[in-house]
Protein backbone atom coordinates (compact mmCIF):
# COMPACT_ATOMS: atom_id res chain seq x y z
CA UNK A 1 0.00 0.00 0.00
CA UNK A 2 1.09 3.20 -0.66
CA UNK A 3 1.95 6.39 1.67
CA UNK A 4 -0.42 8.79 1.61
CA UNK A 5 1.84 12.74 1.37
CA UNK A 6 -0.27 15.31 2.41
CA UNK A 7 -0.21 18.64 0.63
CA UNK A 8 0.87 21.78 2.34
CA UNK A 9 -2.88 22.67 3.37
CA UNK A 10 -2.65 19.60 5.65
CA UNK A 11 0.21 20.57 7.45
CA UNK A 12 0.37 20.80 11.33
CA UNK A 13 0.69 24.17 12.42
CA UNK A 14 3.00 24.60 15.33
CA UNK A 15 6.61 22.99 16.10
CA UNK A 16 6.41 19.19 15.96
CA UNK A 17 8.68 19.15 18.88
CA UNK A 18 8.93 17.05 20.69
CA UNK A 19 8.41 13.59 18.77
CA UNK A 20 4.89 14.18 17.66
CA UNK A 21 2.32 12.31 20.14
CA UNK A 22 1.26 10.15 16.64
CA UNK A 23 4.52 9.18 15.89
CA UNK A 24 5.50 7.59 19.95
CA UNK A 25 2.26 5.33 19.16
CA UNK A 26 3.03 4.19 15.92
CA UNK A 27 6.71 3.65 16.97
CA UNK A 28 7.71 5.34 13.47
CA UNK A 29 10.27 7.16 12.17
CA UNK A 30 10.80 11.12 12.01
CA UNK A 31 13.89 12.23 9.70
CA UNK A 32 14.89 15.96 9.98
CA UNK A 33 16.89 17.17 7.39
CA UNK A 34 19.72 19.19 8.26
CA UNK A 35 21.78 20.22 5.15
CA UNK A 36 20.13 20.09 1.71
CA UNK A 37 22.83 20.98 -0.12
CA UNK A 38 26.76 20.33 -0.71
CA UNK A 39 29.92 21.75 -0.47
CA UNK A 40 29.16 25.03 -2.68
CA UNK A 41 28.04 27.90 -0.21
CA UNK A 42 24.61 28.70 -0.30
CA UNK A 43 22.47 30.83 1.65
CA UNK A 44 19.53 28.32 2.17
CA UNK A 45 21.14 24.85 1.65
CA UNK A 46 24.09 22.88 4.42
CA UNK A 47 26.06 20.51 3.76
CA UNK A 48 25.18 16.84 4.27
CA UNK A 49 23.47 15.89 7.10
CA UNK A 50 19.55 14.03 9.10
CA UNK A 51 18.62 13.24 12.43
CA UNK A 52 16.19 10.39 12.51
CA UNK A 53 14.38 9.77 15.84
CA UNK A 54 12.85 6.65 16.82
CA UNK A 55 11.19 6.22 20.24
CA UNK A 56 13.70 7.49 22.53
CA UNK A 57 16.81 7.34 20.24
CA UNK A 58 18.18 10.21 18.12
CA UNK A 59 20.74 8.88 14.94
CA UNK A 60 22.50 11.27 12.88
CA UNK A 61 23.23 10.48 9.56
CA UNK A 62 26.21 12.43 7.95
CA UNK A 63 27.25 16.05 9.60
CA UNK A 64 28.55 18.61 7.34
CA UNK A 65 29.54 22.18 8.05
CA UNK A 66 26.78 24.06 9.79
CA UNK A 67 24.17 20.77 10.73
CA UNK A 68 25.26 21.36 14.44
CA UNK A 69 23.47 24.82 14.40
CA UNK A 70 20.81 22.98 12.31
CA UNK A 71 19.76 20.61 14.96
CA UNK A 72 19.57 23.91 17.37
CA UNK A 73 17.23 25.43 15.09
CA UNK A 74 14.82 21.97 14.48
CA UNK A 75 15.10 21.75 18.91
CA UNK A 76 17.15 18.78 18.91
CA UNK A 77 19.17 18.62 22.01
CA UNK A 78 22.48 17.43 20.40
CA UNK A 79 23.48 16.13 24.60
CA UNK A 80 20.90 13.05 23.18
CA UNK A 81 22.66 12.02 20.19
CA UNK A 82 24.69 9.09 20.84
CA UNK A 83 25.17 7.78 17.44
CA UNK A 84 26.38 9.31 14.62
CA UNK A 85 26.83 7.45 11.44
CA UNK A 86 28.87 8.59 8.47
CA UNK A 87 28.01 7.47 4.52
CA UNK A 88 31.82 8.92 3.79
CA UNK A 89 34.80 10.82 4.72
CA UNK A 90 34.20 13.73 2.16
CA UNK A 91 34.04 16.96 4.35
CA UNK A 92 30.60 18.18 3.08
CA UNK A 93 29.46 14.88 5.17
CA UNK A 94 31.94 15.28 8.32
CA UNK A 95 33.15 19.25 8.61
CA UNK A 96 30.78 18.99 11.80
CA UNK A 97 32.14 16.22 13.59
CA UNK A 98 34.60 18.06 15.18
CA UNK A 99 32.55 21.10 16.53
CA UNK A 100 29.99 18.11 17.57
CA UNK A 101 32.49 16.52 19.98
CA UNK A 102 33.30 19.64 21.23
CA UNK A 103 30.37 20.96 21.95
CA UNK A 104 30.26 17.67 24.53
CA UNK A 105 31.98 19.76 26.64
CA UNK A 106 29.73 22.06 27.25
CA UNK A 107 26.85 20.31 29.39
CA UNK A 108 25.81 22.57 32.33
CA UNK A 109 23.74 19.69 33.83
CA UNK A 110 27.06 18.15 34.14
CA UNK A 111 29.74 15.75 32.53
CA UNK A 112 28.57 13.09 29.75
CA UNK A 113 28.66 10.21 30.98
CA UNK A 114 27.38 7.97 28.23
CA UNK A 115 29.48 6.84 25.58
CA UNK A 116 29.47 8.01 22.12
CA UNK A 117 29.60 5.61 18.87
CA UNK A 118 30.49 6.79 15.57
CA UNK A 119 30.02 4.13 12.34
CA UNK A 120 31.65 5.33 9.19
CA UNK A 121 33.23 3.17 6.17
CA UNK A 122 36.45 1.92 5.73
CA UNK A 123 38.97 4.74 6.06
CA UNK A 124 37.01 6.09 9.18
CA UNK A 125 38.99 4.87 12.19
CA UNK A 126 42.12 5.71 10.99
CA UNK A 127 40.49 9.43 9.57
CA UNK A 128 39.53 9.33 13.79
CA UNK A 129 42.51 7.91 14.84
CA UNK A 130 44.41 10.80 13.28
CA UNK A 131 42.18 13.89 14.70
CA UNK A 132 43.28 12.20 18.44
CA UNK A 133 46.59 14.00 18.74
CA UNK A 134 45.30 16.89 16.85
CA UNK A 135 42.43 17.53 19.48
CA UNK A 136 43.18 15.21 22.45
CA UNK A 137 40.82 16.13 24.86
CA UNK A 138 39.11 18.84 23.24
CA UNK A 139 37.04 16.05 21.79
CA UNK A 140 37.07 13.17 23.74
CA UNK A 141 35.99 13.52 27.93
CA UNK A 142 37.06 11.66 30.42
CA UNK A 143 33.82 10.61 31.52
CA UNK A 144 33.01 8.79 28.29
CA UNK A 145 34.81 6.62 25.58
CA UNK A 146 34.46 7.44 21.99
CA UNK A 147 33.45 3.86 20.41
CA UNK A 148 34.41 3.98 16.23
CA UNK A 149 33.32 1.20 14.30
CA UNK A 150 33.64 0.92 10.66
CA UNK A 151 30.22 -0.66 8.91
CA UNK A 152 30.66 -2.23 5.15
CA UNK A 153 27.87 -5.09 4.19
CA UNK A 154 27.03 -4.94 8.14
CA UNK A 155 24.30 -4.53 10.51
CA UNK A 156 23.94 -3.14 13.64
CA UNK A 157 21.52 -2.43 16.30
CA UNK A 158 20.39 1.13 18.23
CA UNK A 159 17.82 0.88 20.74
CA UNK A 160 15.37 -0.24 19.15
CA UNK A 161 16.53 0.31 15.44
CA UNK A 162 18.32 -2.04 13.21
CA UNK A 163 21.04 -0.12 11.11
CA UNK A 164 22.26 -1.93 7.62
CA UNK A 165 25.48 -0.50 5.53
CA UNK A 166 25.18 -1.38 2.18
CA UNK A 167 28.47 -0.30 0.36
CA UNK A 168 27.51 2.36 -2.78
CA UNK A 169 29.99 3.39 -5.32
CA UNK A 170 31.23 6.81 -5.03
CA UNK A 171 35.22 8.50 -5.47
CA UNK A 172 35.66 6.99 -2.31
CA UNK A 173 34.64 3.73 0.15
CA UNK A 174 30.94 5.34 0.56
CA UNK A 175 28.14 3.14 2.53
CA UNK A 176 24.40 3.79 2.39
CA UNK A 177 22.25 3.22 5.41
CA UNK A 178 18.96 1.14 5.84
CA UNK A 179 17.15 2.00 9.57
CA UNK A 180 14.25 -0.19 10.42
CA UNK A 181 12.01 0.82 13.43
CA UNK A 182 10.57 -1.33 15.86
CA UNK A 183 7.28 -1.50 14.32
CA UNK A 184 9.03 -2.48 10.47
CA UNK A 185 8.69 1.20 9.19
CA UNK A 186 11.77 1.64 7.12
CA UNK A 187 14.72 4.63 6.05
CA UNK A 188 17.25 4.44 3.24
CA UNK A 189 20.02 7.45 2.62
CA UNK A 190 22.01 6.90 -0.16
CA UNK A 191 24.95 9.69 0.88
CA UNK A 192 26.54 10.13 -2.32
CA UNK A 193 26.31 7.26 -4.82
CA UNK A 194 27.06 6.86 -8.64
CA UNK A 195 24.27 4.44 -10.43
CA UNK A 196 24.53 0.81 -9.07
CA UNK A 197 22.18 -1.92 -7.88
CA UNK A 198 23.40 -1.40 -4.34
CA UNK A 199 20.90 1.40 -4.35
CA UNK A 200 18.18 -0.91 -5.22
CA UNK A 201 18.80 -3.41 -2.67
CA UNK A 202 19.45 -0.67 0.20
CA UNK A 203 16.01 1.00 -0.97
CA UNK A 204 14.07 -2.55 -1.56
CA UNK A 205 10.64 -1.67 -0.66
CA UNK A 206 11.40 1.05 1.72
CA UNK A 207 8.84 3.40 3.09
CA UNK A 208 11.64 6.62 2.34
CA UNK A 209 14.06 7.04 0.25
CA UNK A 210 16.37 9.68 0.83
CA UNK A 211 18.88 9.98 -2.08
CA UNK A 212 21.50 11.94 -3.81
CA UNK A 213 20.05 14.24 -6.61
CA UNK A 214 23.40 16.15 -6.97
CA UNK A 215 22.50 17.69 -10.64
CA UNK A 216 19.83 18.26 -12.51
CA UNK A 217 19.62 14.99 -15.29
CA UNK A 218 20.88 16.83 -17.69
CA UNK A 219 24.44 17.55 -15.83
CA UNK A 220 25.24 14.07 -14.21
CA UNK A 221 28.46 14.05 -12.35
CA UNK A 222 30.21 11.36 -11.89
CA UNK A 223 29.93 9.49 -8.68
CA UNK A 224 26.20 11.22 -7.69
CA UNK A 225 22.88 10.88 -9.20
CA UNK A 226 19.99 12.80 -11.00
CA UNK A 227 16.46 13.16 -10.57
CA UNK A 228 15.54 11.02 -13.17
CA UNK A 229 18.15 8.29 -12.55
CA UNK A 230 16.99 8.20 -8.45
CA UNK A 231 13.19 7.83 -10.38
CA UNK A 232 14.62 4.55 -12.07
CA UNK A 233 15.97 3.58 -8.97
CA UNK A 234 13.23 3.80 -6.72
CA UNK A 235 10.77 2.26 -9.19
CA UNK A 236 12.45 -0.96 -9.26
CA UNK A 237 13.28 -1.00 -5.82
CA UNK A 238 9.68 0.10 -5.24
CA UNK A 239 10.37 2.76 -2.74
CA UNK A 240 7.22 4.09 -1.47
CA UNK A 241 8.28 7.92 -1.00
CA UNK A 242 11.22 9.66 -2.83
CA UNK A 243 12.99 12.60 -1.21
CA UNK A 244 15.78 13.71 -3.35
CA UNK A 245 18.59 15.94 -1.82
CA UNK A 246 22.16 16.71 -1.88
CA UNK A 247 21.26 19.62 -4.37
CA UNK A 248 24.52 21.82 -6.52
CA UNK A 249 22.92 24.89 -7.04
CA UNK A 250 22.23 24.00 -10.83
CA UNK A 251 19.52 22.05 -9.02
CA UNK A 252 17.54 25.07 -7.61
CA UNK A 253 17.64 26.51 -11.30
CA UNK A 254 14.97 23.30 -12.72
CA UNK A 255 12.22 21.18 -11.41
CA UNK A 256 13.95 18.17 -9.94
CA UNK A 257 10.56 16.53 -8.63
CA UNK A 258 9.26 16.72 -12.49
CA UNK A 259 12.22 15.02 -13.88
CA UNK A 260 12.15 12.14 -10.89
CA UNK A 261 8.92 12.29 -12.02
CA UNK A 262 9.23 10.98 -15.41
CA UNK A 263 10.79 7.67 -14.00
CA UNK A 264 8.69 6.95 -11.02
CA UNK A 265 5.15 7.06 -10.31
CA UNK A 266 5.13 7.53 -6.46
CA UNK A 267 5.19 10.83 -4.06
CA UNK A 268 8.31 12.53 -4.61
CA UNK A 269 9.43 15.59 -2.56
CA UNK A 270 12.85 17.65 -2.98
CA UNK A 271 14.52 18.44 0.62
CA UNK A 272 14.97 21.81 2.14
CA UNK A 273 17.03 22.23 5.30
CA UNK A 274 14.73 21.84 8.56
CA UNK A 275 11.90 19.97 6.49
CA UNK A 276 11.05 17.14 8.28
CA UNK A 277 9.12 14.14 7.44
CA UNK A 278 7.75 11.54 9.89
CA UNK A 279 7.01 8.29 8.91
CA UNK A 280 3.66 6.84 11.01
CA UNK A 281 4.01 3.41 10.95
CA UNK A 282 3.30 1.02 8.29
CA UNK A 283 0.58 1.17 5.80
CA UNK A 284 -0.19 5.09 7.68
CA UNK A 285 0.53 7.98 6.27
CA UNK A 286 4.10 10.11 5.51
CA UNK A 287 3.53 13.92 6.69
CA UNK A 288 5.55 16.09 5.35
CA UNK A 289 6.15 19.15 7.41
CA UNK A 290 7.86 22.21 5.80
CA UNK A 291 10.86 24.09 7.24
CA UNK A 292 9.91 25.92 10.29
CA UNK A 293 9.98 29.50 8.53
CA UNK A 294 7.32 28.29 6.35
CA UNK A 295 4.90 27.17 8.74
CA UNK A 296 3.26 30.28 9.61
ZN1 LIG B 1 31.12 12.65 -1.57
ZN1 LIG C 1 28.64 14.96 -0.84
Amino acid sequence: MRRRVRGRGDLPRAGARPLSTDLARSGGLRVVILGSGTLVPVATRGPAGYAVEAGSEILVLDGGSGTLRRLAQAEIDYRAIDHLFYTHLHPDHTGDLVPFLFAQRYLPEGARTRDLALHGPPGFAAFFDQLRPIYGRWIEGPGYTVRVRELWEAQTQVGSVSVEAVPMRHSVPAVGYRLTASDGTTCAYTGDTDVTEAVVELARDVDLLIADSAMPDAHKMDGHLTPGLVGELASAARARLVCLTHFYPACDQVDVVAQCRRTYAGPVVAASDLMSIELLGPAIAARVLPPPADRA
